[in-house]
């Protein structure tokens, strides 16, 4: 099939390097994909990898997570509900320019010529270095070696270091660093996946400076949300040096000018700092990065590093996935394991943006990408940071009772997409439809609880979220009489886009099912062990014990459409009644669909754009018997296109699961370089943050066939057969540190940390005590 073909072999151009994404050439044409490649980012603060002399540049980029402008969505026609305020991440001043000039020429990369050219995007560093050699006409020989960072220790906080060393002359040489709110935000470029805003957004309130120092403060047009973005340097050399500084409401300069020598060095740190808030007055928000500010200049450039170091020395211990016998497998699953770092780290009150900070493709929006794709990952290896996020979704849990209420139902609903807690979805099928985002909060509720045992959590924070959604549930289905009684949830979206506002989606029913279910035994328990508890419960929410009854009633009965002719679970009442795609006639030049069809063409056939019925088999896996998952696959995999990064990953596992090797594999590897290899053709607007949690997924679930049903860790390794290399990874559950190693023929278990744990290899369960390895052949 025709679709297939943009399946083969994908692959990436960067150099292997099991810790390293090098560029050794400029390439001109590459630029809007390395910027997003190459980007730093703390989950606060991000930084596109933009040259520092502010060109070429296909779009410049500074993202704090959650600071954002709003606009009023505007529809031709009207209705009731619609999504009435947009919300895009804002790019805030770039603070990443550092222009140079030699003999008042400046240096430009694509007029240069250049000896050396490299990048370096260091996964153990933390860093972005570039290393460049420009030889000027003149004969003059310029080494300039920049590096940048990001900190994880202090989230405010980004340096870089700047050297240039004129190699065998004398030169005036003049360093000019800026912060500038640069005004050209692009215009909206047609793809409704960028959701770009155009305009100026930034009204200016502060700007000051001071010795080398430059303070700017803003508030949004009308979000009403405050920045403060300020910079500060230092400068070290032997050589003469004046400085100048300016300042305007949208920019500020330091200008280092320098009678350099042959062979001195000349190096400039440039420190750099943001502070936003909703309240805070930007007068305030200055001083506090002031603050900031101080205390990075003093302890300098070399103590951020050393942070950084340890910091991620500290990550990979606990999350890595190591590799034996591929060194660029390695580098692809470290480079994705790094963008989620990078995308999380410290989102402290924040969301993870789908494409993390490294781009403003899908505007800086949290979708449920967060819950099902990434906190796996996050609850197995960093769980303090999975717990943060789920905190952040309940803050918003006025917003969705208020937006429930305003949709006609009881309870929460939480939004489709959103950066400030309401619905941003303008596409309503597309989007508020979708429906499952409930179901998806909790089933990553109760991964979280299940696997940390955080029962406080689930009792404080989690009840609250459970009882809404199973409300909402309860109330937006019925017991149809035309279903013998069942209860049925109608003209809702699945996870597939394809396919909107169908009745009983098979997805979202058994994952509904799943949260009611979760629901009722987690306020029964409260009334039976922690009456007290279930009083702050019930006046929070006044939930009655009878609702109970009715959130079990509606699982049992919970219809699941299948389809007995056919053998398989339909995906929804509908599916099988429309015509099939024609996927033969169908040009790879047509895919994504979303860009060449109108959804009606779309809609009406039995065309998939991302793991529906199939994810609903991975997630709730003992929902399905092999061999119901097997016909499913069969059915469904032929008509996916994948049109959507979410889908390959899951699609892998499952495929794992079923027998089918090769597809792991090969979609396994489409997921693994959906950005190295830009395989959707969009890193330029920032990487997949969900598929490379679901690449992670892939080797844990679909190679090592995990699965932890209700908190136990089973593990039925299924195609490392056929693999050319071991994998070993590190898996923390309740508080205790497993690394599971796995060759072709032998799994090996050891407890790093902890008393003891009980696992199920291949069937048979195994008890660890720590420190003692278990080896296990695997069973085929
Ligand atoms: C997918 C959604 C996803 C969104 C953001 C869309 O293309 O269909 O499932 O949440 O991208 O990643």
């Amino acid at each position: 099939m025709a679709h297939r073909e943009r399946l083969h072999r994908p692959d990436h151009i960067y150099p292997v390097d099991e810790w390293r994404l090098v560029e050794r050439q400029f390439c001109p044409d590459s630029i809007a994909a390395t910027e997003t490649l190459f980007s730093t980012a703390n989950g606060y603060l991000g930084i596109r990898a933009s040259f520092e002399e502010g060109a070429p540049a296909w779009q410049h980029g500074t993202f704090v997570n959650r600071f954002y402008e709003s606009r009023r969505l505007v529809y031709e026609e009207e209705a009731f509900g619609f999504a009435r305020t947009g919300q895009t991440i804002v790019k805030v001043p770039n603070g990443t320019l550092i222009k140079l000039y030699v003999d008042d020429e400046a240096f430009y990369l694509p007029t240069a010529t250049v000896d050396k050219f490299e990048r370096v995007l260091d996964m153990q560093t933390g860093t972005l270095d570039r290393e460049v050699v420009w030889e000027k006409s003149s004969g003059k020989r310029v080494s300039i070696r920049s590096r940048r960072l990001v900190s994880f220790v202090h989230r405010h906080v980004a340096a870089m270091s700047y050297e240039v060393v004129v190699l065998n002359a004398d030169a005036p040489v003049v360093i000019a660093s800026e912060l500038v709110n640069d005004r050209t935000d692009e215009a909206d470029d047609g793809d409704p996946r960028t959701g770009m805003a155009g305009g100026r957004v930034l009204k200016p309130h502060v700007h000051r400076v001071r010795d080398t120092r430059v303070v700017l403060g803003f508030s949004t047009r009308s979000s009403g949300m405050r920045l403060a973005c300020a910079a500060d340097h230092l400068i070290e050399t032997d050589a003469e040096t004046s400085v100048a500084t300016k300042c305007g409401e949208d920019s500020g300069q330091v200008v280092f000018s320098v009678a350099a020598r042959q062979g001195v060095p000349i190096r400039v740190t440039k420190f750099l700092t943001c502070h936003t808030s909703r309240r805070v007055p930007p007068a305030e928000l200055c001083q506090r990065a002031e603050w900031s500010l101080d205390r990075a200049v003093e302890g300098g450039f070399d103590s951020l590093l050393g942070g950084q170091r340890e910091f991620l020395d500290d990550f990979w211990r606990r999350s890595d996935v190591q590799v034996t016998g591929d060194s660029g497998v390695q580098q692809t699953i470290r480079f994705n394991l790094f963008q989620i770092c990078q995308a999380t780290a410290r989102a402290e009150g924040a969301g993870v943006p789908a494409k993390g900070l490294t781009g403003q493709g899908y505007e800086g929006h949290y979708f449920w990408d967060t819950e099902i794709y990434v906190l796996p990952f996050l609850i197995y290896t960093t769980p303090r940071i999975a717990k943060n996020l789920l905190r952040f979704r309940h803050s918003y849990i006025d917003k969705a009772r208020a937006r429930a209420a305003e949709m006609n139902q009881k309870g929460a609903l939480f939004p489709w997409r959103t950066i400030n807690g309401e619905e941003a979805s303008a596409h309503y099928a597309a989007g508020t439809a979708q429906y499952h985002i409930n179901a998806d909060i909790i089933y990553a509720l109760k991964k979280y609880v299940d696997l940390t045992g955080d029962n406080e959590f689930l009792t404080e924070v989690g009840a609250e979220m459970l009882v809404e959604t199973a409300r909402f549930w309860f109330d937006l289905g019925f017991f149809s009489p035309r279903k013998a009684g069942r209860f049925v949830i109608n003209g809702v979206t699945g996870p597939d886009e394809y396919n909107t506002v169908v009745d009983n989606n098979c997805y979202t029913n058994l994952m509904a099912r799943e949260n009611l279910r979760y629901a009722a035994r987690t306020v029964q328990a409260l009334i039976d062990d922690d009456p007290r508890q279930f009083v702050y419960l019930a006046a929070k929410t006044g939930v009655s014990p009878d609702e109970i009854g009715d959130w079990h009633r509606a699982a049992d009965e919970m219809h699941v459409p299948f389809d007995e002719e056919c053998g398989i679970h339909l995906q929804d009442d509908g599916f099988l009644n429309k015509e099939k795609w024609d996927f033969e006639n169908t040009p790879p030049a047509n895919y994504p669909l979303l860009l060449h069809y109108h959804p009606l063409v779309i809609y009406r056939h039995q065309v998939i754009k991302q793991a529906d019925v199939v994810l609903a088999m991975f997630l709730l896996g003992h929902e399905f018997t092999l061999d119901q998952k097997r016909r499913n696959f069969d059915h469904y995999d032929p008509v996916t296109t994948r049109d959507s990064s979410l889908s390959a990953c899951i699609e892998s596992i499952v495929a794992s699961e079923v027998g089918y090797s090769d597809k792991a594999v090969q979609y396994a590897r489409y997921a693994a370089l959906m950005d190295l290899a830009d395989v959707a053709g969009n890193v330029k607007d920032g990487c997949h943050i969900a598929s490379m949690g679901g690449f992670w997924m892939t080797l844990v679930y679909g190679f090592a066939g995990m699965r932890d049903h209700n908190g136990h860790l089973s593990f039925t390794p299924r195609v490392s057969e056929r693999l050319p290399f071991a994998i070993c990874f590190k898996l923390t559950v309740r508080r205790q540190l497993l690394s599971v190693a796995i060759d072709r023929t032998s799994c090996t278990y050891t407890l790093c940390e902890g008393s003891g744990l009980t696992i199920t290899h291949c069937g048979e369960s195994v008890s660890l005590r720590p420190g003692v390895a278990e080896t296990r052949p695997i069973v085929r």
